[in-house]
């Protein structure tokens, strides 16, 4: 059996677009606004004023994201403090921050967090009646990682 973690009913969203993308969730981000009304509200730097600014919702905002924004939402999930990744990544350009993207979808995964890279997915994850329920979050199973991690210790290597 995974570990499980307690997803509450009022959920920790963390809102990220690349520049060619900032239109399409700021669109996304009105449609929704009575949804995302409800839930605490997070962004990198530039999204997050944006939407704070667009949506007149507060918005708790973190460095831009090619000054360490991503990286920074990045350890909230590691440190289990985000519960859903809407980040629009733009799949034309590539940005001088590429290695702290690949980081923070690889933790995304990693911590099982609902991911949405486009604008369907983010209709079907905030339409999902589990947003406004609390949901038994699945945790990584970690002990194969921790067992081989004291091995090596032990080993001394
Ligand atoms: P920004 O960062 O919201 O500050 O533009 C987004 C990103 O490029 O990761």
């Amino acid at each position: 059996m995974p570990d499980c973690s307690q997803m509450e009913s009022k959920k920790r969203i963390a809102l990220v677009a690349h520049d060619n993308k900032k239109a399409e969730l700021l669109e996304w981000a009105h449609f929704n606004q009575k949804t995302l009304s409800k839930h605490h509200l997070f962004g990198t730097g530039t999204t997050g004023s944006q939407i704070e600014h667009e949506l007149d919702l507060p918005v708790t905002q973190f460095k831009s994201g090619p000054l360490g924004g991503d990286q920074q939402i990045g350890a909230m999930i590691a440190e289990g403090k985000i519960d859903f990744l809407i980040f629009f990544w733009d799949p034309l350009e590539p940005q001088p921050h590429d290695p702290d993207i690949k980081a923070l979808l690889r933790l995304a995964v990693l911590y099982n967090i609902p991911t949405a890279s486009n604008r369907a997915s983010a209709d079907f994850i905030i339409s999902s009646p589990l947003m406004s329920q609390p949901y038994e979050h699945p945790t990584p199973d970690i002990t194969r990682y921790h067992q081989t991690r004291k091995r090596i210790q032990e080993k001394g290597l």
